[in-house]
């Protein structure tokens, strides 16, 4: 058998390592842990510390623990750690070390060979810092790939077409972007640019700088000064930061923070993602343009990308997503864990070299994106079918997903919900897969919060909840086909067709309320044209608005019976006088 080459990410806030088995790529955690974080400290007895036990002491003791050490690779200064010297290179072999051993530990063999990942942007000083601390390790470096070409190729290993692929990659201090060119496994950096002091540890910071004032403002103490609270301060921020990730609220709790003046300090504040999406948004403004100028660097514009992969933790943020969704008009990938993926595509290079063969990474995925309709802004006009994407097409699965809604109306006292399945930005261009009411909400004025979730298990079943923040009010569904429904709906709906020809409809085939049926087009046109003019009310004559109620009225009624060729008529007189006020 020829000797295993591992692959190793070599990262600012994590590293990873891992080893193709079988045609498999398995990235091998430290006990369950598959990161490790890339941090190095002496213990109270003077004993080498690396990983969760470094970093943990960190917030401790910082300066007993180093970390952040790639970000000084391959200049010539030195840390201290106990009052002795290190060289970046040094400390680098001290993580490298950690995660040979664990490689070894899995295996049960010994592994000498490495490929290591560094960024794109990397000068030659680095590279060779990088080469030294492997050989400090007892690792060969038998290559060193950019880190977006590792990405590339843990999406990629089979494909034989040209793809343009930009990799978005925000770790935990760091932010690249590259484009990249892959052709028959073949990967090519057209162009980089980055921040290499920008990522998730800045999100962290602008949450705690968010809790100390807020401690500051209510308890008039500047928690600062006292580093085992800060501590607890930076773990709670970092915790809320990915709970915000799946949810649009977070409670953060931390009781007896501190004593002052002999009183208990507890910290207790709800986070809405609203709030945190303002705080990093200039970080994320700033990575957009990042994104532009690599793509200028290549001589590009958006739409010559194929697709986007997200790289790193970070890219967890789901406004992250949407800003690039926007951008480029293509969902990005995010199907090989993002923390992980550098790692696989060093091995999969690994085996590359050693002659291996190796099976593609990519696990299930949800082919769609499933969401809602809400009030919003369609091609610059308020309209009442704004579709909202919930969970996007790519993710992985299972996937549980919330966002918040809010009431639209004073004294609403109940919403209709409506699930759909696609992709456009009118919710009436995708598939309806699902609907149902909440009742009995709270009589208060418009703005009252609404939280729905969508859980998609891997067997395509979609769960569904809508709840009143307020009160937990919650109301569910189970659409039980919904990967399939278009398909299901469809056989549904033929099936009843050919049943009714021989007059034996069988009752409780079709679970009524979520069969899908897909809308006439006319049904389509005259639902938007009620939106439409329902937009217009507030600017209209009161001569005008009563004409287009009652147009509005019959068609409402020829929607519900769909009959079709009834449609034409008041469809027709009421695009009149849309396009008579709209003149
Ligand atoms: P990396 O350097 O790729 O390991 O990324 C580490 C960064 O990703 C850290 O700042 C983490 O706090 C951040 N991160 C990890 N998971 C999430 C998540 N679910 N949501 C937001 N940030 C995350």
């Amino acid at each position: 058998m020829n000797e295993i080459i591992i692959g190793i990410d070599l990262g600012t806030t994590n590293s990873e390592v891992s080893i193709i088995e079988n045609g498999k790529v398995t990235v091998i955690g430290d006990g369950d842990n598959k990161m490790l974080p890339s941090f190095v400290g002496l213990n109270d007895d003077g004993h080498i510390i690396v990983g969760e036990t470094a970093r943990n002491q960190y917030l401790v003791y910082p300066e007993r623990t180093i970390k952040s050490i790639k970000r000084i690779m391959g200049q010539d200064i030195q840390v201290t750690l106990a009052d002795l010297p290190y060289s970046p290179q040094e400390i680098s072999a001290i993580i490298l070390k950690r995660l040979k051993a664990i490689a070894e530990d899995y295996l049960g063999l010994a592994v000498s060979k490495a490929v290591i990942t560094v960024p794109a942007y990397f000068s030659d000083a680095q590279r060779q810092a990088t080469r030294e601390a492997g050989e400090i390790a007892g690792l060969e470096v038998m290559r060193m790939i950019n880190e977006p070409t590792a990405a590339a190729l843990a999406y990629d290993t089979q494909g034989e077409e040209a793809r343009r692929i930009l990799v978005y990659d925000l770790g935990g201090g760091t932010f690249d972007v590259s484009v990249v060119n892959i052709e028959s496994s073949v990967v090519e950096v057209l162009s980089s640019h980055g921040d290499n002091q920008l990522g998730g540890d800045d999100f962290d910071q602008q949450i705690i700088d968010y809790l100390v004032e807020h401690i500051k403002n209510t308890h008039e103490v500047d928690i600062r000064e006292h580093s085992r609270a800060m501590a607890r301060i930076s773990r709670a921020a970092e915790s809320a930061k990915f709970v915000l990730s799946e949810q649009p609220y977070v409670q953060i709790d931390e009781e007896y923070l501190l004593e002052h003046d002999g009183a208990p300090i507890h910290l207790s504040l709800e986070l809405s993602r609203m709030v945190y999406e303002e705080l990093i948004e200039d970080y994320i403004n700033a990575t957009l343009d990042a994104v532009h100028i690599a793509l200028k660097g290549a001589k590009m514009s958006s739409s010559d990308i194929d697709e986007v992969i997200l790289v790193g933790g970070s890219t967890r943020t789901p406004c992250i997503r949407e800003r690039l969704l926007n951008e480029f008009g293509i969902e990005p990938h995010s199907e090989v864990d993002a923390d992980l993926c550098v790692a696989m595509g060093a091995a999969i290079q690994g085996a590359m070299i050693a002659g291996q063969q190796v099976d593609t990474v990519l696990v299930d995925v949800t082919p769609y994106t499933y969401g809602t309709s809400a009030m919003g802004f369609l091609d610059g006009l308020e309209y009442p079918f704004l579709f909202v994407p919930i969970i996007h097409k790519n993710s992985v699965l299972p996937n549980r997903k919330t966002e918040a809604f809010t009431t639209y109306h004073d004294g609403q006292e109940a919403v209709d919900i409506t699930i759909y399945q696609g992709e456009d930005p009118d919710a009436l261009n995708n598939i309806k897969i699902g609907e149902f009411r909440v009742e009995g909400l709270r009589d208060v004025p418009a703005g009252n919060i609404i939280t729905l979730t969508l859980g998609l298990d891997l067997n395509g079943i979609l769960q569904v909840s809508a709840q009143e923040k307020e009160t937990g009010l919650e109301k569910n569904i189970t659409i039980k086909n919904a990967l399939s429904q278009f398909e299901s709906g469809a056989l549904e709906t033929a099936k009843q067709r050919i049943n009714s020809l021989f007059g034996q409809i069988e009752p409780g085939i079709i679970e009524q309320e979520f069969i899908v049926e897909p809308l006439a087009p006319e049904i389509i046109a005259a639902q938007k044209l009620i939106s439409k003019a329902e937009a217009l009310f507030d600017k209209v004559s009161s001569e005008d608005k009563e004409d287009m109620v009652d147009l509005i009225e019959v068609l409402t009624h020829y929607i519900e019976t769909k009959d079709i060729a009834e449609l034409e008529k008041p469809t027709a007189e009421l695009n009149d006088i849309i396009y008579y006020l709209e003149s």
